[in-house]
């Protein structure tokens, strides 16, 4: 999908923090003319330098505040803990009528970050795109990141509806589908399609690193099995997923204490050679895949974060034995 609008979307678009997501987004947004000007502001000078040299923004500062000032959209890309010391950098310094969203993988904490520090007028859009890899930093960004996959908008009740339209444009515009639903919602369903399956990821890819030595070689070597997905998984960024944890803490211990019942379960069943129940369960979860590929999703593995297009093509042409 390119713009087929033959206006930019937006005058200008600033970006707070430029890593995968950002630079992803920023790439799309010069290749197709979304946007007359982008302006960046990121904390380090390497990721500065790197910016400007990649061509992605237009001005890259180190100060927030000069990068926002003109802006007409605003886009907080930087991990969720950050949002309340962000947030606090915005009060008084955005044009009247200017829109800032954001794309962070928790929706409650955003809200509850940013919206207290923004003045009358400025208009907030919540977002989060369901598309991502294991990758950080400006290098790993492309434009068609975001191609056929899923957009969730929270905007809090009373927003302004051409507020919500323009950041729907925009995300459209880079490819995807979008969907507005409340930010408690959009946390429970996050929770456990997967927040919960990065927390399994790590946590296995850990009992595998405590094993003894020579067996950990043998994980290693034999790891084109489950796994090796396991540990892709497990390669995410170490901040992001701290962040993602500490701020959808109620979301994800619910769906962690029904998760542990029904490993409990499993556990029990092949404990008493329980055949029949691993049987039924195995046959449901096949037709969950199933439909997830059907869906058009197949490209997704099984992180609503992280993609592995290869496997799931595969599992697209030939059904998993
Ligand atoms: P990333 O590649 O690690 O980039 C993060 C960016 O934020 C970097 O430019 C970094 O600056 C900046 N940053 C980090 N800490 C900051 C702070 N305390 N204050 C200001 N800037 C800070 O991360 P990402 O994968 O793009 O993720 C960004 C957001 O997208 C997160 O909220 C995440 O939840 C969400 N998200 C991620 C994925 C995914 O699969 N990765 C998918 C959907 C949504 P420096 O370069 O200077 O360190």
């Amino acid at each position: 999908m390119t713009n087929t609008a033959s206006q930019p979307l937006f005058e200008t678009v600033a970006f707070i923090g430029m890593g995968l997501i950002g630079s992803s987004m920023a790439r799309r947004i010069k290749r197709d003319g979304l946007a007359n000007k982008i302006t960046c502001a990121v904390r380090s000078e390497a990721t500065r330098d790197r910016v400007l040299e990649l061509g992605i923004a237009d001005e890259a500062y180190c100060d927030i505040k000069d990068a926002v000032g003109d802006a007409d959209l605003v886009m907080v890309c930087a991990p969720v803990g950050a949002n309340e010391t962000i947030g606090a950098q915005l009060t008084g310094v955005l044009k009247k009528g200017a829109i800032v969203s954001d794309v962070g993988s928790v929706k409650q904490s955003v809200i509850r970050d940013i919206a207290p520090h923004l003045d009358e007028g400025v208009h907030f859009v919540p977002g989060h795109p369901l598309a991502g890899t294991e990758h950080s930093g400006p290098d790993s960004g492309f434009p068609e990141l975001f191609e056929e996959r899923w957009c969730i908008l929270t905007p809090v009740p009373g927003e302004s509806e051409d507020a919500v339209a323009k950041v729907k444009a925009l995300w459209e515009a880079c490819g995807m589908h979008v969907e507005c639903m409340d930010a408690d919602h959009h946390d429970r369903i996050l929770g456990i399609t997967s927040h919960l399956p990065h927390l399994i990821a790590y946590t296995i890819v850990g009992t595998a690193t405590d094993l003894e030595d020579a067996l950990r070689q043998e994980v290693i070597k034999f790891s084109a099995t489950g796994f090796r997905d396991f540990t892709r998984i497990a390669a995410s960024d170490p901040t992001m997923w701290r962040d993602v944890f500490l701020n959808n803490r109620e979301a994800v211990l619910e769906v962690l204490g029904r998760f542990q019942e029904d490993l409990m379960a499993l556990q029990r069943a092949i404990r008493w050679g329980e055949g029949d129940k691993l049987f039924d369960l195995f046959t449901r979860t096949r037709e969950i895949r199933r439909g997830i590929v059907d869906a058009g999703q197949y490209f997704t593995n099984f992180s609503a974060e992280g993609e592995d297009r290869k496997s799931d093509e595969k599992a697209k042409k030939k059904p998993a034995e």
